[in-house]
């Protein structure tokens, strides 16, 4: 584990591990979605949202969608559904035969070619799937739900089109630890461990043991997906960031009262106080010592699987370490 970039990272918590060509890579996918938005008069945020789906769909299951090598969309479309099933022509480029047998593929770039391994053509025909209904939000939702059939992914792109708005930028893969550095805590690695509460349960996440009223902060820039109260988390946030992960808070005391369902939060920005809340009906508390239950969950489409949070929250932590450090 190197933790060298954060040092002259310009993020406020530490930039994350990305290559130095990160910002480069941005630049490309901007440029290509203000060229989308150009054809298909939609506005980039949009546009880089349905990419940025498209993204974390592929990085979740590679084999099936391998992505190019250079590569500046994230967007894949397989042969059957670009040509046309019952298209006879295998790789068909040609858009009128395309259109004919109900592919989705379309010329993006300009030079009448329908090419499934270029940006342009790529991006801009899964662009206009989604526009299909018009560029209202309800008929976008629809043109998209049409396409992915999947309210996920539907709710996705719209969190992420949000998120893409808002902050008018590309770059959001900052990070900050949930508990101020200055406050005391401990927690070690437990993924797995059984539960000693409602039934057979691996514990799927890292506690982060602190007392009552210890502020709990945002891991991310993202969007407040769920909060209230779950038999088993207590009053719980769960936030959604645009590597289309689910983080997931529990047993909080309260939440910071600013924030609601669809709010945009950034790392380090304050959601709740550590507590004991959970393990039963609305308002229990204090079965178990104060502490925070951190988990986080990938959506892999139509499923969601927890990964350990451990080895990131030691590299966030250890990132704004030496972020507060570098500033004296
Ligand atoms: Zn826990």
């Amino acid at each position: 584990m190197t933790l060298e970039s954060s040092e002259c990272g310009p993020a406020a918590y530490g930039a994350d591990k990305d290559k130095p060509s990160m910002s480069d890579e941005y630049a490309k996918r901007r440029k290509l979605y203000e060229a989308i938005s150009l054809r298909t008069g939609l506005a980039w945020p949009y546009i880089a949202a349905i990419d940025q789906y498209e993204r974390t769909m592929s990085q979740a299951h590679p084999k099936t969608r391998p992505i190019r090598k250079d590569a500046v969309t994230g967007v894949y479309v397989s042969e059957e559904r670009w040509r046309g099933d019952l298209n006879p022509t295998e790789e068909d480029t040609n858009p009128a035969s395309i259109r004919f047998f109900r592919g989705i593929g379309q010329d993006g770039s300009g030079d009448k070619v329908a090419d499934r391994s270029k940006d342009e053509d790529l991006l801009y025909s899964v662009t206009v799937q989604a526009l299909q209904y018009g560029s209202a939000e309800d008929d976008f939702t629809i043109g998209l739900w049409e396409y992915y059939h999947n309210t996920r992914a539907v709710q996705r792109v719209m969190q992420f089109a949000k998120l893409y708005r808002h902050f008018d930028r590309l770059d959001l893969n900052g990070h900050a630890f949930p508990l101020p550095l200055k406050s005391t805590y401990s927690y070690r690695s437990t993924w797995g461990n059984k539960r000693g509460w409602g039934g057979r349960r691996i514990h799927e996440g890292t506690d982060i043991f602190a007392g009552y009223g210890v502020p709990v902060r945002s891991t991310c820039y993202g969007v407040i997906e769920i909060k209230g109260w779950n038999a088993y988390g207590g009053w719980r946030i769960g936030i959604r960031d645009l590597n289309n992960l689910y983080h997931y808070y529990a047993h909080l005391s309260g939440f910071d009262k600013n924030i609601k369902t669809g709010d945009i939060v950034s790392p380090g920005q304050v959601i709740g106080w550590v507590g004991s809340s959970g393990y039963g009906r609305p308002g229990t508390q204090g079965k178990f010592p104060p502490h925070l239950h951190y988990g986080i969950y990938r959506d892999r489409g139509l499923v969601e699987w927890a990964f350990d949070p451990y080895p990131l929250l030691r590299r966030w932590e250890n990132e704004e370490y030496k972020a507060v450090k570098g500033k004296r």
